[in-house]
This record gives C-alpha cells, sequence and structure tokens, in this order.
C-alpha cells in the first residue's frame, strides 16, 4: 500500500501553516491507496476564532459507525492544515465518476481534506479557502495532475453529500489552475445561482424565460431612480488588470441602456449595455485594473433612463 509521507513538507513548502498529529505516517485504514486527485468536504461542525478544529478528534479517530482516520488533513478556521494521515481515510467512500475521476473506490483514489465549518449558516472561513486553494495545487504538482482532478464530495458522492457548501467548485479549480501557473494565469464566472457569490434584492425577479440565458436562470427587475444593484462578488487573486465580460439574455423588450458597475482600484466605472442584442455570449466590457481580495467586483444597476427589464445573469473575470 502506497503511503504519502511527503505530505506535510509539500504543504510547508507551499506557504501553508502545518500541524502534524501523533503517528501520522503509520495511521490509516487497511487497504489500497493510489491517490490521483484531492477531494475536498466539510466538517459540518461549527468553528470559529476560539474554537478553530472542533472536528479534529473525530476525523483522527473516527466514530462509532466509521473507523478514522477519517480525512489526511483537516483544515482550522485559520487556514492551519492538521495532518493526521499519509495513507487511505475513510472520507470518500464509493466515487461516482467526476471529470477525470473514474467511478470507483473513493479512498483509494483521493486525498481529503476536511474543511471545519458547518457548511448550513456558516461558509468556510477566506483563510480556509486561500490554505485550501494552496494545499490542492501543491499536492496535485505532486501528483503530477492538473486542477481538473480537483473535486468537491457532492460531486463525487453516490449517497447525496452536499459537501462543501457554498463554493463553487468551477471556481475552485479555476483558483487551483491559478496557483499551479504561479498565480498569472486566472478566470473566474459568477452566475446569479453561484452559492455565496451574487446578491440581489428581493425587488429583482427569477426568470427562465429566455433559452439564451447562463445557467438554469436569470434574475431581472424593472428600472428605477434608486441603488439597487445586483452584485458580483469576486476572490481576485493580485492588484492586476482583468477582462471584464458580461452574459445575458437578449429579449427585444429588455432595458436599451443598462448599466454594469466595475469597482476598480480608482473608483466605480459603469459601462452601458444593450440588452435587447447580443445575448446568449459573452460581451466584453473592458479592461480595469481590480484590487487584490474576495468581494463585490461588478454590479448590474437598476438605475437607467431606458425602458425595459435590466438584468443580471453571469460575470467572468479574466487577468490579463
Ligand atoms: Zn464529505
Amino acid at each position: 500500500m502506497a503511503t504519502i509521507p511527503w505530505l506535510a513538507d509539500v504543504l510547508r513548502g507551499a506557504g501553508i501553516q502545518v500541524v502534524t498529529h501523533g503517528d501520522w505516517l503509520n495511521r490509516m485504514r487497511p487497504g489500497s491507496f493510489s491517490p490521483i486527485g484531492v477531494l475536498w468536504h466539510h466538517t459540518a461542525a461549527t468553528s470559529s476564532a476560539t474554537n478553530p478544529h472542533p472536528a479534529l478528534n473525530i476525523c483522527i479517530n473516527g466514530r462509532s459507525d466509521l473507523p478514522g482516520p477519517l480525512c489526511q488533513a483537516l483544515v482550522d478556521y485559520h487556514g492551519v492544515f492538521h495532518v493526521i494521515s499519509a495513507g487511505r481515510c475513510n472520507h470518500a467512500g464509493t466515487a461516482r465518476a467526476s471529470g477525470p475521476i473514474p467511478a470507483g473506490d473513493g479512498n483509494t483514489m483521493l486525498i481529503g481534506w476536511e474543511i471545519d465549518y458547518n457548511g448550513v449558516n456558516q461558509e468556510m472561513t477566506a483563510a480556509q479557502y486561500n490554505a485550501s486553494v494552496a494545499a490542492t495545487a501543491a499536492v496535485l504538482k505532486q501528483l503530477g495532475k492538473d486542477a481538473s482532478y480537483a473535486r468537491g464530495h457532492r460531486e463525487t458522492s453516490t449517497t447525496g453529500k452536499i459537501d462543501p457548501s457554498f463554493v463553487d467548485l468551477n471556481v475552485m479549480r479555476s483558483d487551483v489552475a491559478a496557483k499551479m501557473a504561479g498565480g498569472t494565469a486566472w478566470s473566474a464566472i459568477v452566475d446569479n445561482s453561484t452559492a455565496g457569490r451574487f446578491t440581489a434584492s428581493a425587488s429583482w425577479g427569477v426568470s427562465s424565460y429566455s433559452a439564451q440565458r447562463y445557467g438554469a436562470d436569470y434574475r431581472y427587475a424593472d428600472p428605477v431612480a434608486a441603488s439597487d444593484a445586483a452584485w458580483y462578488k469576486f476572490n481576485v487573486p493580485a492588484t492586476a488588470s482583468y477582462r471584464v465580460e458580461a452574459w445575458w439574455p437578449a429579449v427585444s423588450g429588455y432595458n436599451a441602456g443598462t448599466p454594469y458597475i466595475i469597482a476598480t482600484t480608482t473608483g466605480n466605472q459603469t459601462v452601458y449595455v444593450d440588452q435587447r442584442v447580443n445575448g446568449g455570449q459573452w460581451r466584453n466590457l473592458g479592461t480595469f485594473t481590480l484590487p487584490a481580495g474576495d468581494a463585490n467586483r461588478v454590479a448590474v444597476s437598476r438605475w437607467s433612463g431606458s425602458a425595459g427589464y435590466v438584468i443580471a445573469d453571469a460575470v467572468r473575470l479574466t487577468r490579463v
């Protein structure tokens, strides 16, 4: 049975704070272990700054119905990696095919991060996310695999697991890819349905009327001379130039002068588009300097002088 005794060193080499627990090199489940990818989970325990790793003991020792270890590493509230095992762990169960990961024994194929947050009314902290991205990039490099080998448990589960909550796994993979490329190649899409990354008031209705939509649906609102923008939040990796693109479904009765607001390093800039035309594809709004950090970066404003619904569907940022 293979093990990954390099795990703690590879994580430290990626700049991650690491704590090893006990005899982690020899703590593992019996059975095969030949990892080709990394699987993200959440623990469902509520963590906090003063109780940063409530699920650590369970992940080491297991529970009555499932013997430990339950993951190779637990990621605490502060983004510290607690390394538990260099071998096979009970975290993935039977996997269904997901991306390049074939169906089969998930505990053989996958290294698991248990990210300690409850996933119901608590999302992972920025420190947990950033450390998990950096760790996943470093481990996949070590394995000789690309970012598509990073998956979420909800993508491989055959039993309806929902973890990890509040993270768009496609965004996660683009962030891992950017990290593996040295941080210079980066692109991310936020759709109106992207969990935790799109905010709009209840005045914005939900529609699937136009087949030109991105994803299952989009949001629409009447123009109004008031501030009631729909916001798209991005985790911008560095202060740099980014191409900003928008996708909307076009309908002849939609708004001819929809304002998109871009929050740049020098303040908000507005670009007007005609949502009666050019739908169903990415449309370039221009290139802007955006500040690093996870924050609302692009908005669709209702403050339009034109008639017809303003539409908020998807936005894409690409580092240029
Ligand atoms: Zn899980």
